[in-house]
C-alpha cells in the first residue's frame, strides 16, 4: 500500500478559525430555498448524473457555458479526478512548497514524483512544470495568502503550452485575479473553484472544475457516476441563483482581512498581505503563539514543529476576541519568543 499522508482538521473546539471557513450559517432566505428544495427532492431515485441543472446554473454565475463545467464532491474531488487523469510514475506532480496537502495525497495515490518549488518562485515553476504530468497550484496560495496576477498565470501557461495547469481558484472571490475568463483561449488551462469558501457551503460539498468545451468533452467521460448527490445538486442550484447575497460578506471579510493585517503588523507579528480569508505567519516563535491562542480557546492552523501559523479571518467581534487574545500573549511575555525574528 502507497505511504499517504492523512489529512486532519480539528473541527471542534473554542474559536475555530483554523479551516478558512464561512462563521455563519446561510441567511434565511437561502435557508428558506433549501427547505423547499428538500420537499421537492425523491430520495428513492438516483440523482441526475450529468446535473444539468447545477452545470447550467454554475454556468450563470461563472459567466461559462454548461459544456465547460463538471461538478464534483467538493473541489478536493475535480483536484482528485484531475491528478489520477494526469500524474503516474512517470508524470510528476509539479506544485508550489507550500500549497494545499490535497495534491500530494492524491499524487501519491498515482505513485506519481511530487516535485515543489517555492511558492511565488515562477521561473523554477516554468522550469520544472515542463517535464510534469500536471502543474497544480492554489491562487490565492493556502496558505500563504499570495496572488499570482493574470500576467504571470499567462506566461506559465505560455511557457508550458502541452503541460495541463490547475489554477485552483478556490479562495479567488476574496481577490480579483481569477482566470475564469479566459478559457477558451488557453487550451491547457484548467481551474478549480469551491462553494465552500465565499458561498459559506463547505458542508454540501461542492466544487467545480471547469476548462474549454473541449478539454471538458475528454475529461467528462472519466469522472465518478453519481458523484454529487441529489440534495447537494438541488441546494447548489439554488444557491448559486441566489449568490450575490453573499457579496457584502465577501466585502467584509476583505475590510476585516486588512484591518488583521494591520493590527498584526503593528503588534510586529511576523504577518504576510493575502488575498485570501486567512492570514499567514511565518517565523521563529509562530507554534508557541499557535498553541497559546488554543489556550486562550482559539484554534488556528498550525503545523507540527514548523514555526508558522494560518488564521482565517473571522466576523468583526471574533477578530477583536483574537486581537485581543494577541495582544494579551504578547503583553504576557510572550514577545521574546513570538517576534524574535521580526
Ligand atoms: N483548494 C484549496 C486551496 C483549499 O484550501 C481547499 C480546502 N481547504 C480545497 C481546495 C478543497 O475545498 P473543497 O473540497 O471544500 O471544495
Amino acid at each position: 500500500m502507497a505511504e499517504i499522508e492523512r489529512y486532519e482538521a480539528r473541527q471542534s473546539g473554542g474559536l475555530m478559525l483554523n479551516a478558512n471557513e464561512s462563521s455563519e450559517n446561510f441567511p434565511p432566505e437561502i435557508l428558506n430555498g433549501l427547505h423547499r428544495a428538500l420537499d421537492e427532492l425523491a430520495f428513492n431515485r438516483y440523482p441526475d448524473d450529468s446535473c444539468e441543472a447545477l452545470h447550467a446554473a454554475y454556468a450563470g454565475y461563472a459567466g461559462l457555458t454548461p459544456g465547460q463545467v463538471l461538478a464534483g464532491n467538493g473541489s478536493d474531488a475535480v483536484l482528485g479526478l484531475m491528478i489520477s487523469l494526469c500524474t503516474g510514475s512517470d508524470k510528476p506532480l509539479v506544485t508550489w512548497d507550500p500549497d494545499f496537502s490535497m495534491y500530494d495525497y492524491y499524487a501519491s495515490l498515482q505513485k506519481a514524483p511530487i516535485v515543489k518549488v517555492p511558492a511565488g518562485d515562477t521561473e523554477a515553476l516554468k522550469e520544472a512544470g515542463k517535464n510534469a504530468g500536471l502543474v497544480v497550484i492554489s491562487n490565492p496560495n493556502n496558505p500563504t495568502g499570495l496572488v499570482l496576477s493574470r500576467p504571470e498565470i499567462r506566461a506559465l501557461l505560455q511557457a508550458m503550452p502541452h503541460v495541463p495547469v490547475v489554477v485552483d481558484e478556490a479562495y479567488m472571490d476574496f481577490s480579483d485575479q481569477s482566470m475564469l475568463g479566459e478559457l477558451e483561449q488557453w487550451p491547457n488551462l484548467y481551474i478549480t473553484r469551491t462553494l465552500s469558501k465565499a458561498l459559506g457551503a463547505a458542508g454540501l460539498r461542492l466544487g467545480f472544475l471547469v476548462s474549454s468545451e473541449e478539454n471538458m468533452a475528454r475529461i467528462r467521460p472519466c469522472k465518478v457516476p453519481f458523484g454529487v448527490n441529489a440534495f447537494t445538486q438541488a441546494a447548489g442550484t439554488a444557491l448559486l441563483q441566489q449568490a450575490d447575497q453573499f457579496d457584502e460578506r465577501i466585502r467584509q471579510t476583505v475590510r476585516e482581512r486588512q484591518r488583521l493585517l494591520v493590527s498584526l503588523t503593528e503588534l510586529q507579528l511576523p504577518v504576510q498581505p493575502s488575498g485570501a480569508n486567512f492570514l499567514f505567519l511565518q517565523g521563529a516563535g509562530m507554534e508557541a503563539l499557535g498553541q497559546k491562542l488554543e489556550e486562550a480557546g482559539i484554534i488556528v492552523r498550525t503545523w507540527k514543529g514548523k514555526d508558522q501559523i494560518r488564521i482565517t479571518v473571522g466576523l468583526p467581534a471574533e477578530n477583536d476576541w483574537l486581537l485581543q487574545a494577541l495582544r494579551d500573549v504578547t503583553a504576557a511575555g510572550g514577545k521574546e519568543t513570538v517576534n524574535a525574528d521580526s
